[in-house]
């Protein structure tokens, strides 16, 4: 018996081929599209419109299925998150997060993340495996379906839209995974199915460099780069990756990024850790790596969030205080930069950033190498396997 085809995993030029095979024409891809992303449907007997024949070919071939909810919680200030099951024991989270006048779903395109950003709690579990097409949007499809049906809100165009942003910034490093991630995109941008603009769709990177410049000929929406220190060394320390792409160079990704999305801005995340990243002298530092004062144009337009870390017990690493918070937010601000601070969410339910924990069978071992790092630091001193200076 031959698999079935999960319909999610199609875009829209994938679904007209898939429906030519079945001898269709291109029209009717545009109907099963507006089914599946438009009306939720997952029963091709409820797509009335279909030609009988068809529905009956597709419930013999394809399905339309999105991972299984493992546990879905809502905490009291109305942030709702899903674990969701994608196989060999790995889970991972989307987080709905309802403001006044929008609803932010945050979503996850890999299972654990290779990163291993040191303030980050999904990097300390490893990386397992890349989301598919279906995994992915089938986040949003879930989401937006299943808090219709719990408000009562009918399905499809007319019904009150529940998720008018998303924001890839769940579990994972998206353009680590960019085929999959892209396609996701594209369906959330195609006005046959979540007709979202490009606006509000925010990937998230914490720098990957070339696929910067990839998703900016591909499909710019909105970035936010995961900034977290004002200079290489402090980066190199909590973003791993910083030594392959440093920053001039992840300044230089951003300026050229912004020339496909010219009306457009950066958003620059900046977890603020107590003592580590939070003095007055690396807000300066921040500064005089985003503008230029000789030359605006060579400038990268963008604004800072600041985000309270959400500590975590193997992070060693604290939450800056709330004044401190407020005085770094002022010195950028001051400098002419649009800045704000990021209201922690759902708190009760560990939806808040970095703590999108998921469970993951960590292919990487990072859990078991950071236990055994802590063996041997108690062994042989806090410095082991540490590069450190030597002052003659
Ligand atoms: S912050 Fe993002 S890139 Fe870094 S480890 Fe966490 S999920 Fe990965």
């Amino acid at each position: 018996m031959t698999a079935l085809t999960n319909l999610l995993d199609l875009d829209s030029a994938q679904l007209i081929a898939y429906c030519g095979e079945l001898g269709e024409k291109p029209f009717r891809a545009k109907q099963l599209q507006r089914w599946i992303h438009q009306f939720g449907a997952s029963d091709f007997d409820a797509m009335t419109d279909l030609a009988k024949s068809l529905r009956d070919k597709l419930s013999t071939r394809a399905m339309i299925a999105s991972p299984a909810v493992l546990k879905d919680h809502t905490a009291r200030d109305g942030t709702r998150k899903w674990l969701l099951d994608v196989g060999q024991g790995n889970a991972v989270e989307t987080v709905f997060i309802p403001e006044e006048n929008r609803g932010t779903l945050c979503i996850s395109t890999q299972a654990g993340c290779a990163v291993n950003c040191r303030f980050c709690s999904t990097g300390k579990q490893g990386f397992n495996r890349n989301l598919s097409v279906s995994e992915i949007i089938g986040q949003l499809w879930m989401a937006e379906f299943e808090l219709r049906k719990s408000k009562s809100i009918e399905p499809g165009p007319k019904g009150e839209r529940q998720i008018t942003n998303v924001v890839m910034m769940g579990m994972g490093e998206p353009l680590l995974n960019f085929e999959p991630t892209v396609t996701a995109l594209k369906l959330m941008l195609d006005d046959n199915a979540y007709g979202l603009s490009r606006r509000r769709v925010t990937l998230s990177t914490s720098g990957v460099v070339p696929m910067m410049d990839k998703l900016s000929q591909e499909c710019p929406v909105a970035l936010a780069v995961s900034l977290h220190a004002s200079n290489d060394e402090l980066r190199n320390s909590l973003v791993p990756l910083n030594k392959k792409y440093p920053l001039h160079e992840l300044m230089a990704a951003c300026k050229r990024y912004l020339e496909y999305a010219p009306r457009d801005f950066v958003t620059f995340e900046y977890c603020m850790l107590d003592g580590v990243n939070d003095t007055d002298a690396h807000a300066q530092e921040l500064i005089a790596l985003v503008k230029n004062p000789r030359d605006s144009a060579q400038s990268v337009s963008c604004k800072f969030n600041l985000i309270p870390f959400n500590p975590f017990p193997e992070s060693g690493l604290k939450r800056s205080h709330d004044e401190r918070i407020k005085a770094f937010a002022r010195i950028l601000s001051n400098a002419g930069i649009v800045t704000t601070v990021r209201k922690t969410r759902g708190d009760d339910i560990d939806a808040a950033c970095g703590q999108l924990a998921g469970e993951v069978q960590d292919r990487t071992q990072v859990q078991a190498r950071m236990e055994k790092m802590a063996e041997y630091q108690k062994k042989f001193g806090s410095n082991f396997g540490r590069i450190v200076e030597i002052v003659k």
